[in-house]
């Protein structure tokens, strides 16, 4: 779901389906559970099944992403097919045989979290004998048709259905445009380009890379007139909405952002950027190549045999030893293997975290990856609640943040001593850290003033912005902006990336403050986290947790003072 050149790149968690459709439920209060002979029996008697059938399913899926026709104890997927189908069945007789009128207040939400899973992730399997057809993760590897994209945006916008129609064609043309970007005999996708940027000693060169996204931008604002697809599809949402709040409110709230502080957190964040950082302007692809430094000077260091076993390491320093916690990893490249990395659920009771990503070379863009990924797994290892409350958090700018907490050390020259051996100067390691997510606060301030000034060029809007804060050289002819499909179609999810970086500011200064620093390693440092942060999966709402975590509601302080210690290092310059 990120979606970042740098080591944020291509992390999977899950949909923002999960993390919307979770809120719904979120209750105020956070009373303790009743002692479960108190319970309803009914309910107690429905959630026993509800942990079997979870425990079961999580168990088939993770074989199933892992190509294999078995479970992790030698039983074949096709055998336990029946024994899923019974807990089944039975979880919805007896979720059907309870009362609601009699529960409390937990329980009713405990129900509605059992009712909902029921319908929507435990679904019937069909097990034909070939894992990828019954596979539910991931995307199915069946290429897509190429989509049809000299429509005109104005005629799909007057028909029925306008808005949804003209978005989803504009998705449609952007996704397929963007994972067919050509270079030279090659056909590449965005991130792969953005990325070799950063690896791109010759700037002539780096500019030559730049400019062949131009068809994914264009397959967004079109030729850049009044009459683009963007533009369009921006004018009906601006009538939709109409006075309502954009989607963005609902987003942040979630994580203890107050809505209205958005704007203004936004706003500080870049003039905290702009400030700490050299006022002599770059090139938008000459950017890609500053912010990454960090991982051209100490990648060398990392190669692929090292990486499974670095990871562990840093996170045996902290008390966390993997292999106790029941964290499984699966990062050996395999055909028709889920290309993103995530981190799941491999069982429930106890629960078993799986890891899957591809690596075919080490780095430290992959190291953070799997740093980032470990993170989940420790996370999901330390959850301790009931079963209906056994799952992710309902806030993934929450979840995110827990994962970064520690892969955001990378970037550190106290921690690239101590596991790498080498560093560079700390402007150049915070102007890694920082660096994609400033752009991603330039994004959600974009699509804010875009929401303000639907008549405003958006090339202009994006020229100003990336110049007057991030001194990047103005290029009102490129829409270099139109390359996030979330711009797309999930307006407003930008901020989320912003609202991450709050919250992971705010719990590593946290952190600091109450238990000590844990940058060169703490063993005491993860069963300190356990009971503070990780463990109550959907028990409580995850602004109580964090406002109890950190002793006060969220504020972006500890981002800012963490963006100024720029200021007084050592400039990073523009070679190297
Ligand atoms: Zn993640």
């Amino acid at each position: 779901m990120h979606d970042q050149v740098t080591a944020t790149s291509a992390r999977g968690m899950r949909p923002a389906a999960l993390f919307l459709a979770a809120l719904a439920c979120a209750s105020p209060a956070g009373s303790p559970a009743p002692a479960p002979a108190t319970r309803n029996i009914r309910l107690a008697a429905a959630e026993s099944t509800y942990a079997a059938a979870r425990d079961l399913r999580d168990r088939i899926d993770v074989a199933l992403a892992g190509g294999r026709h078995e479970i992790a104890d030698g039983t074949p997927i096709a055998a336990l097919l029946p024994r899923y189908d019974s807990l089944r069945g039975r979880l919805e007789s007896r979720l059907s045989a309870v009362d609601s009128s009699a529960l409390g207040p937990d329980d009713v939400r405990a129900l509605d979290i059992m009712r909902r899973t029921l319908s929507r992730d435990l679904g019937p399997l069909v097990f034909p004998g070939a894992p990828a057809a019954a596979s539910t993760s991931g995307p199915a590897p069946v290429p897509e048709p190429r989509p049809e994209c000299g429509y005109d945006p104005d005629s799909i916008a007057r028909a029925t259905h306008g808005l949804d129609s003209l978005r989803a064609r504009i998705y449609a043309c952007y996704g397929w445009a963007q994972s067919h970007v050509a270079a030279g005999d090659d056909t590449l996708d965005r991130l792969t380009i953005l990325g070799a940027l950063g690896h791109t000693d010759d700037a002539p060169h780096r500019r030559q890379l730049f400019l062949r996204l131009e068809p994914v931008w264009r397959s967004v604002n079109g030729g850049g007139g009044s009459a683009s697809p963007y533009r369009r599809l921006l004018a009906l949402e601006v009538e939709t909405l109409g006075s309502g709040a954009p989607p963005t409110a609902t987003q942040a709230r979630a994580s203890g952002v107050p809505p209205d502080s958005l704007e203004p957190w936004l706003l500080r964040i870049l003039e905290t950027w702009r400030d700490a950082t050299p006022d002599s302007l770059v090139e938008p692809w000459d950017w890609y190549y500053l912010v990454g430094r960090t991982s051209r000077a100490l990648s060398p260091r990392i190669p692929r045999e090292r990486l499974a076993g670095l990871n562990a390491a840093v996170w045996r320093a902290l008390g966390a030893d993997v292999g106790t916690l029941r964290v499984h990893y699966d990062l050996d490249p395999r055909d028709g293997k889920d290309p993103v990395a995530f981190t799941t659920f491999g069982g429930r009771t106890p629960v078993e975290p799986w890891v899957f990503a591809t690596y075919r070379v080490g780095g430290l863009d992959n190291l953070n990856e799997l740093l980032h990924e470990t993170g989940h797994a420790v996370h999901l290892a330390a959850i301790r609640t009931r079963p209906a409350f056994r799952d992710w958090p309902d806030s993934d700018p929450f979840t995110e943040a827990v994962a970064d907490v520690v892969a955001l050390d990378v970037y550190e020259p106290a921690w690239q001593q101590r596991w790498l051996g080498d560093s560079v100067p700390l402007a150049a390691g915070l102007q890694s850290r920082y660096g994609g997510i400033v752009l991603d606060v330039a994004w959600a301030m974009f699509e804010l003033r875009m929401l303000h000034e639907p008549d405003a060029d958006p090339n202009l809007v994006w020229a100003g912005l990336t110049r007057d804060y991030l001194h990047i050289r103005p290029h009102p002819e490129l829409s270099w902006w139109a390359m996030r499909g979330q711009l797309v179609d999930a307006p407003g999810y930008m901020v989320n990336y912003a609202a991450g970086a709050i919250l992971i500011a705010a719990i590593r200064a946290r952190i600091q403050a109450a238990h000590g620093p844990f940058i060169e390693g703490d063993t005491s440092w993860y069963a300190w986290m356990a009971p503070r942060l990780y463990r109550f999966g959907l028990e409580r709402p995850t602004r109580e947790v964090l406002e109890a975590f950190l002793g006060g509601p969220v504020s972006p302080s500890a981002l800012l003072a963490d963006m100024r210690r720029m200021r007084g290092a050592e400039r990073p310059g523009t070679s190297r």
